[in-house]
């Protein structure tokens, strides 16, 4: 099921909603000797803002180890930026006590390969039923029961398997429990890292309807980070390009997709396998070499040893975040849609 996008602003954004539910500012995460560093800085993150309003899916995408998993973790106060700031409805995530207990439970996630971020000693009513416990919000073991029983049949799983144990499902029913789980609270907003790269393709597709369903059922805000760039514009309102730490691009999915403004977008969406026939016939754009590494990432614009629009300014000057027509483009010579 494909979403309804709302109609929008120049900005891109969901014109009805008035203030984000989450919001980052500035954010910047960097490692110190991790494997990867070779006794370097690995600067996962390198000053991302972005803007989630109540009932969108905001997708992320990017290549592997441009930082889309580190924001996500900032996203729910898993990791703590080192520069910048994530507010929920306003209030900053981080106080001196750590996340608030009332902000953590608005905010779930939803892990990659549920094989791992579910415990294989816990049975699925333990599963789903921890974060009812941990936010007191069912007042007896029956309540808490039923409660486990609903989020099961929420998601499509049979409540009278809730004493089974993960390794008794498929890896799709397991991602449905991790789903299970992240709705117990009645979040918010759910941050998606990379949901469905761990599932077959014949599951995936079955997950990524259930994502969209529970959208429009329940209302909640998503953050979907993928790097399918198919899966992503199923489910999302608005689309963000991330390249080595950094937004290249983001926009209502339909422009980024059907109009980008950055050589970037354009190499990814020309990689692509494209649904409407007419942008079939695209030339696909070949890019040089890999992404630099995130430890020494080029002056100037990060883009600019792999773009074929590349001039001297590129390499010197960094380009900001700026209109582009209907959406944001960080590139000096972005084209605009005619
Ligand atoms: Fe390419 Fe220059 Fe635009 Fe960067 S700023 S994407 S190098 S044209």
């Amino acid at each position: 099921m494909a979403p309804s996008p709302e109609p929008t602003t120049a900005g891109g954004r969901a014109a009805t909603a008035a203030e984000p539910v989450l919001r980052a500012s500035g954010l910047h995460k960097t490692y110190h000797g991790g494997m990867l560093s070779r006794g370097g800085a690995v600067r996962a993150v390198a000053g991302v803002d972005l803007e989630l309003y109540a009932g969108e899916t905001l997708g992320i995408v990017g290549e592997s180890g441009c930082g889309k998993s580190t924001l996500a973790r900032m996203l729910v106060g898993l990791e703590r930026p080192d520069q910048g700031e994530v507010t929920f409805r306003g209030r900053p995530f981080f106080t001196r006590g750590g996340v608030p207990r009332d902000i953590r439970r608005r905010v779930q996630m939803v892990f990659q390969d549920p094989l791992t971020s579910l415990n294989p000693r816990m049975t699925v009513h333990d599963i789903v039923a921890e974060p009812l416990r941990v936010h007191r919000l069912s007042p007896n073991a029956r309540a808490m029961r039923d409660r486990v029983g609903e989020l099961l049949t929420l998601v499509g799983l049979p409540p009278d398997r809730m004493n089974r144990f993960p390794h008794e499902f498929s890896g799709g029913q397991r991602q449905r429990v991790g789903i299970a789980r992240a709705l117990a609270t009645e979040p918010d907003v759910i941050v998606c890292d990379e949901p469905v790269s761990a599932l077959d393709m014949s599951v995936q597709a079955q997950v990524v309807n259930l994502f969209a369903e529970l959208q429009s059922t329940l209302g909640v805000a998503l953050v979907f980070i993928a790097h399918d760039l198919a899966v992503v514009r199923h489910v999302s309102h608005r689309v963000g390009v991330m390249y080595l730490g950094k937004l290249a691009e983001m926009g209502p999915a339909a422009e980024v997709y059907g109009a980008p403004a950055h050589p970037y977008t354009m190499a990814l969406m020309s990689a692509a396998p494209v649904p409407k026939p007419q942008l079939r016939g695209r030339s696909r754009i070949m890019l040089a070499g890999d992404p630099p590494s995130p430890v020494a990432p080029p002056p100037g614009c990060r883009f600019h040893t792999r773009c074929w629009k590349a001039t001297e300014r590129c390499a010197e000057v960094e380009p900001a975040l700026e209109a582009v027509g209907d959406h944001f483009a960080a590139c000096h010579y972005a084209e605009r849609a005619s």
